[in-house]
């Protein structure tokens, strides 16, 4: 007996119908593991350990009702996606934006749990958050969301039970806000939520982890080629965190980063981000557009996406689907040769077959952005010893950490006429530890 792809995802669609992004998120992993499971564990068919994985432990769902500034009672949805504790406690970030739904979150839970795998820290996989939109709000309406929020999640969470941190919309206010709420009512200091400020059991380097991890996976692809990154031109998407770091650790490294974007449009500035313009661009916030009346070299466009640009990389850093299959011709036409994801599965299935036809150099979000989940692991790791580690020492960790991920993408990826494909070494190194560890204990 052999598994088939189509008939597992026909499964699969019947048994989550209209969840278009878990389902993309499902066949984009299992088009990888059903060969590897014919080929190398025939024995995994029968204990049906795909259509285990693709399960959530636990969802759950609640009400969250809180009071806006006028007083006028606002009702919210709450999500906590508890995707698979084979390897650890459940892990993963919350977001809160208009556009969540169960769909999403299940993708990100489900990717979650083989990026966390990947990371070599025992981590499981999870994924929450929330419709709320904390765009225009007040500092005490996100406060009154979160403490409704935490208010429900805090007995479904723990620090050896789930251990959730942010995403997008849900940076360390939100998670300050969060936390004071939690150990209010458990009277319990703990390392229950990951992304905590400095003097409050965070680990340095949290914020810039996903960012800088991004780069130093990068650099490990430029490394394999014997090239290097110093010099390149380099597209990013987004204006949020992981975006922002990106670019810091870019120039950093002598590259020269040519967009940012958001919801508004792209900024184009051909002469590259400095430092100085990175801090201007944290002053405006959202207000892109300012930008050009500051630096007139540069260029704003309500109607171009980062990718219409030339450049050797492109690193996709705001949210899902946001690179389509003209996207990516466009890249690989204008001479892009490696794809790195910084956001969670922002390209789309078809762009990625475009990026694999082309061979150029496609590192999928759960290898090349897990340095933000990696050094959660590492906060998780100072709350339990009581300990607060110097910068250069999670620096120094983090760099290892994607160091590894990358020899795993390779030892896993590697086609016989020596093309990486990233996103099959991911995924087969990934599952193996979660699927060996399932087995082990028992059909539960
Ligand atoms: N939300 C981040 C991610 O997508 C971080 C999760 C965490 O630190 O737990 O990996």
């Amino acid at each position: 007996m052999s598994l088939n792809f189509e008939s597992f995802i026909a499964y699969a669609r019947a048994k989550n119908p209209n969840e278009s992004e878990f389902l993309q998120a499902v066949a984009e992993v299992t088009e990888d593991l059903i060969p590897y499971i014919n080929q190398k564990h025939p024995d995994w068919i029968d204990a049906k350990i795909l259509e285990r994985i693709i399960e959530p432990e636990r969802i759950i769902i609640f009400k969250v009702s809180w009071l806006n500034d006028q007083n006028q009672v606002q009702v919210n949805r709450g999500f906590r996606v508890q995707m698979n504790s084979a390897i650890g406690p459940y892990k993963g970030g919350l977001r809160f934006s208009p556009t969540v739904n169960l769909s999403i979150l299940k993708f990100l839970a489900f990717e979650q749990v083989f990026k966390n795998s990947l990371t070599g820290i025992p981590l499981g996989g999870g994924k929450g958050g929330s419709d709320f939109d904390p765009k225009g709000k007040s500092d005490m309406e996100i406060m009154r969301f979160c403490q409704s929020f935490m208010t429900e999640l805090y007995r479904h969470i723990g620090a050896e039970t789930d251990v959730p941190a942010g995403d997008i919309g849900v940076g360390e206010r939100e998670i300050g806000y969060l936390f004071g709420q939690y150990k209010r009512i458990q009277n319990n200091f703990t390392g229950v939520l990951t992304g905590k400020g400095k003097y409050w059991g965070g680990s340095y380097l949290r914020p810039e982890a996903t960012g800088y991890g991004l780069l130093y996976f990068v650099q490990c692809v430029f490394e394999n080629m014997d090239e290097e990154v110093a010099g390149k031109e380099i597209c990013i998407s987004g204006a949020g965190n992981v975006a922002y770091y990106a670019t810091e650790k870019a120039i950093h490294l002598g590259a020269k980063v040519i967009t940012l974007s958001n919801s508004l449009g792209t900024i184009h500035d051909p002469e590259g981000f400095t430092l100085e313009k990175l801090a201007y661009l944290k002053e405006i916030g959202r207000e892109l557009p300012k930008y050009v009346d500051r630096y007139k070299t540069a260029a704003f466009y309500t109607d171009r996406k980062p990718w219409h640009f030339k450049c050797d990389i492109a690193l996709p850093c705001a949210t899902q689907n946001e690179l389509n299959e003209e996207d990516a011709q466009l890249l690989v036409s204008q001479g892009c040769i490696c794809v790195a994801e910084g956001a969670n599965m922002p390209s789309t299935a078809e762009a990625i077959k475009v990026f694999h036809k082309a061979k150029i150099h496609f590192a999928p979000g759960k290898a090349a952005n897990a340095g933000g989940v990696a050094v959660s692991g590492l906060e998780m790791s100072q709350n339990w010893a009581g300990q607060q580690w110097s910068s250069d020492k999670v620096d120094g960790k983090l760099k290892t950490i994607m160091n590894n991920i990358h020899k795993t993408c390779v030892k896993h990826g590697k086609e016989e006429d020596g093309y990486i494909n990233y996103l099959k070494g991911a995924n087969i190194g990934g599952f193996i530890k979660v699927a060996e560890s399932m087995l082990a204990q028992g059909i539960v």
